[in-house]
């Protein structure tokens, strides 16, 4: 899952960052609302935390912006001023839930799930073949053998499961299961790819689920 946080003052910005890596996420911050609606725009984002008070543009201005162009992502606002008038405002606009600062983590945690719950993403078991991936519990389940995952391995299995049947590049793999910074010179897809294997795809199973496709990336199909 990747997340888009659109927000001026650092100290929030990487206290949210951090938090969401920590829960696998993969997270972009981006500092002004114009660079910021770019980003919303160009990148595929499972939600965004957009900041109302932002250099250059507004997050209100860009949240209009977002929908008259047809962004779909769902979008958390954040505000420091709780006046009833910018929230009733945004969400007349089209936000799907706000959040007055200062928050809890945890607090922001439960609303992102739940938008994105609410979003494209239905059901909350991902399943697949005999594999499965349970969000809540953060457990994988090949047949009725359970898996236990690291943060990233874990990360880049929910990717896979929400895109069957559809080749991902390494780039869009590592987009979305790192971040914009990565260094897609590196190996770290395959290598993680492999961990996946490694645990999931063995011959203790009745088939391979996840496979190489060459010179371009990774594809979960049943064969
Ligand atoms: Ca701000």
């Amino acid at each position: 899952m990747r997340i888009l946080i659109i927000e001026d003052e650092k100290k929030v910005a990487s206290f949210i960052k951090r938090g969401l890596e920590q829960e696998s996420y993969a997270v972009d911050v981006v500092e002004d609302g114009i660079e910021g609606q770019h980003y919303a725009e160009v990148n595929e984002y499972d939600a965004i935390i957009l900041d109302i008070m932002l250099p250059k543009k507004s997050g209100l201005e860009v949240l209009k912006d977002l929908k008259a162009a047809g962004v779909k992502t769902p979008v958390l606002l954040l505000t420091a001023r709780d006046t009833v008038e910018d929230r009733v405002k945004g969400l007349n606009i089209g936000a799907d839930d706000y959040l007055t600062k200062p928050f809890a983590f945890e607090e922001l945690l439960a609303r992102l799930r739940v938008l994105m719950r609410r979003g494209s993403h239905g059901s909350p078991v991902l399943k697949f073949a005999d594999l499965s991936l349970d969000p809540a519990t953060r457990r994988a389940k090949r047949g009725d053998v359970d898996v236990e995952l690291t943060v990233k391995e874990y990360a880049l299995l929910e990717y896979l499961l929400r895109n069957p049947n559809r080749v991902l590049t390494r780039t869009l793999i590592a987009e979305h299961v790192w971040d914009q910074t990565f260094d897609s010179e590196t190996n770290v897809v395959d290598v993680y790819i492999n961990h996946l294997r490694s645990k999931l795809d063995t011959k203790d199973f009745p088939k391979r689920l996840i496979h190489t496709v060459r010179g371009v990336g990774y594809v979960l199909k049943e064969e």
